[in-house]
């Protein structure tokens, strides 16, 4: 059995001190994969003190020295494809094709960074005074278990473009991820301490990272949860915040759309990462004449998606990340038969043999009202909650009543009747008949889906501070 023991600091690795250990289990088999050892409060303050030290010299990096960078990371990133793939498939379950694009977006952000960077004005002026945009100090990085590396490429990509050091401190059951992140990091010679990680439970390296008085800033990715205990604990420091947390995304499909392309679509997106996806359409809001129609589509669709083995090719359905989160799953899909929505397919239990694994059936739910708590409630798993709306105002209302506001999708025929449902919609991010992912759109959440903006240049001046000079 592996033991994980390392963490990186100042340009190296070094083992973590830490007495805490975790284990790393595979959620497709339920084997132990691995022994985590992780960090303490220790750890965290020499890598926060690298961070500190490195900044006062990378802060003062030019755009060509930190092009460069972020050109040497993405080609060590390249380099490590197959494991970056590898690892996301058997530490929590990603399905091969999900963590496929995830690389692809991982990479896509370098090169998208590099483009913003190379026309960004650092330097403006307005009425009479000059304007100075400076990296905020030590950024503290904090992100969730599905896909963990993902983001720690976007949030370094964004905090070393703006002239950031940073400590990350990814999930305690992305350790297998992280040593791969951190070997790609070290490969593209990075001057020490511009990139630190340490790997620890949130409630304790977290918790320490984020109450840390060198710390200027926290970007986090995970629950709302604990998205608000962060925001808490940051107010005692001033510390910045981006908070990309949880959603429960509607998927409006207005009158005039082609229910036989856009509804396999829609049971796909609800699927995606196995449902374990803050952007994952949940909420399918369809008109109420065409729900007999939708339903026989849905069931079709998910009845015939593959579940099971993560890393074959054509599986949607991989495991749930824990046993935790399989018993989470269980425990809406029998909220949902008690609140009366109709159980359209799927339902509590495994799917036949698939005992071993954290696998929950493709499920979905029909005749469902929003405020039932399977419609409010983020669940994290392969259930889709299908809704019927009266006519398009009472669709637009329908998506907007939930706290949440990250991402929000709309189907039909008529491009302008598409564009203005969306410009209804309070979401950062509203796709139009289709998943796409753009890297230089700012990416964020309306409500409690969070704060602040990443990717693009939005995403970027989160990790400045504007300094007005008067003369
Ligand atoms: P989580 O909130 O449980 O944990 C996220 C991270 O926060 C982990 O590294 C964890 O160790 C750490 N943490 C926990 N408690 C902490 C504390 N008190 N102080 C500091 N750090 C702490 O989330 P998760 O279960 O790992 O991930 C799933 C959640 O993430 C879902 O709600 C999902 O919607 C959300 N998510 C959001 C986005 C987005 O871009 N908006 C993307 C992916 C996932």
């Amino acid at each position: 059995m592996k033991i994980v023991n390392q963490i990186y600091v100042n340009g190296n690795f070094v083992k973590s001190t830490g007495a805490e250990r975790f284990d790393t289990i595979n959620p497709a088999t339920n084997e132990k994969l691995a022994e985590v050892h992780l960090a303490n409060s220790n750890d965290l303050d020499n890598a926060v003190a690298a961070a500190k030290k490195a900044f006062q010299t990378f802060s003062q990096s030019t755009r060509e020295e930190r092009i460069d960078i972020l050109k040497k990371i993405s080609d060590a990133l390249l380099r490590r494809k197959k494991d970056f793939i590898e690892t996301m498939v058997t530490e929590y379950g990603g399905t091969l094709q999900f963590s496929e694009a995830s690389f692809t977006n991982a990479l896509s952000t370098f090169s998208s960074t590099i483009e913003i960077l190379e026309n960004f004005d650092f330097e403006r002026s307005i009425g009479v005074s000059k304007l100075k945009l400076q990296p905020v100090g030590v950024v503290g990085i904090i992100t969730p278990w599905n896909a963990s590396n993902s983001f720690i490429c976007s949030k370094m990509a964004t905090a070393i473009a703006a002239g950031c050091t940073a400590v990350v401190k990814p999930s305690e059951m992305s350790a297998l991820q992280s040593q791969v992140i951190m070997e790609v990091f070290h490969d593209a010679g990075l001057p020490p301490g511009v990139f630190n990680l340490v790997n620890g439970f949130g409630n304790t390296v977290g918790t320490a990272l984020t109450s840390h008085k060198d710390i200027s800033k926290i970007s986090f990715t995970g629950s709302t949860v604990t998205g608000k205990a962060i925001a808490r604990i940051a107010v005692d420091t001033m510390k910045r915040v981006t908070l990309e947390l949880g959603g429960k995304s509607p998927n409006v499909i207005l009158a005039d759309a082609d229910l036989a392309t856009t509804i396999p679509m829609a049971v796909y997106g609800a699927y995606m990462n196995s449902g374990q996806a803050c952007i994952a359409p949940t909420r399918l809001l369809v008109p109420a004449d065409k729900l007999e129609q939708v339903n026989q589509i849905a069931k079709t669709t998910a009845e015939g998606i593959k579940i099971g083995n993560p890393s074959e090719r054509d599986t949607i359905v991989g495991p749930m990340v824990s046993v935790k989160q399989f018993e989470r799953v269980q425990n809406y899909i029998r909220l949902g038969i008690e609140e009366g929505a109709t159980l359209l397919t799927g339902g509590s239990g495994k799917p036949q043999g698939l005992d071993s694994g954290n696998f929950v059936k493709a499920t979905v739910f029909t005749n469902v009202s929003n405020s039932m708590r399977i419609a409010q409630e983020e669940i994290f798993g392969p259930v889709l909650c299908i809704i019927p709306y009266k006519d398009e105002d009472e669709a637009i209302q329908l998506a907007n009543d939930t706290a949440y506001g990250l991402a929000a999708y709309v189907s039909a025929a008529d491009d302008k009747a598409a564009e203005r449902v969306a410009a209804q919609i309070d979401a950062g991010r509203v796709c139009i008949n289709g998943f796409s992912h753009d890297p230089l759109a700012p990416f964020g959440g309306f409500k409690q889906s969070g704060i602040g903006r990443e990717y693009g240049v939005y995403g970027l001046e989160e990790y400045l501070e504007v300094k007005a000079i008067l003369n």
